[in-house]
């Protein structure tokens, strides 16, 4: 059984769509496989059946580090989870609860204003018509 030339690194994303680099077919899943020829360093990336033909026999695919798989939710959702990302929503929703209870104060002294208003006028309306029930009885 001859020795392989090539060793596997780990299963990772590629930015764009490249060739395999042993049968020159593009890759459009965009992930390959990275594998370092054992003799001059060079790293290549490879589809999952080329792979497994150019590495040592035994090693399986699924023993390959995966890094497809930590970097596919980030990719999925939009970012959520990056650093400069979460930024914005954050400072948003801090302003619009800061405007929520900005308006709530000024609703409240707005009414607490008119209450204190009408509260008078009714009291004085209502003092003046006991008086007046008062003088006539
Ligand atoms: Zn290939």
């Amino acid at each position: 059984m001859p020795e392989r030339l090539y060793k596997p690194i780990c299963k990772d994303l590629i930015e764009h769509e490249k060739k395999c680099h042993f049968c020159a077919k593009n890759m459009t899943s965009l992930k390959a496989y990275k594998l370092k020829h054992k003799e001059t360093g060079e790293i290549v990336c490879a589809g999952p059946s080329c792979t497994e033909k150019n590495i040592d026999q035994g090693i399986k695919l699924s023993a390959i580090p995966d890094l497809t798989k930590y970097t596919q939710p980030l990719g999925g959702n939009g970012g959520g989870g990056g650093g400069g990302n979460s930024e914005k929503p954050i400072i948003r929703a801090e302003e619009d609860k800061r405007k929520a209870i900005e308006y709530l104060e000024l609703r409240e002294k707005k009414f607490e204003k008119y209450h204190s208003v009408s509260y008078s006028v009714l009291k004085n309306y209502y003092n003046k018509s006991q008086n007046e029930e008062l003088n006539e009885s």
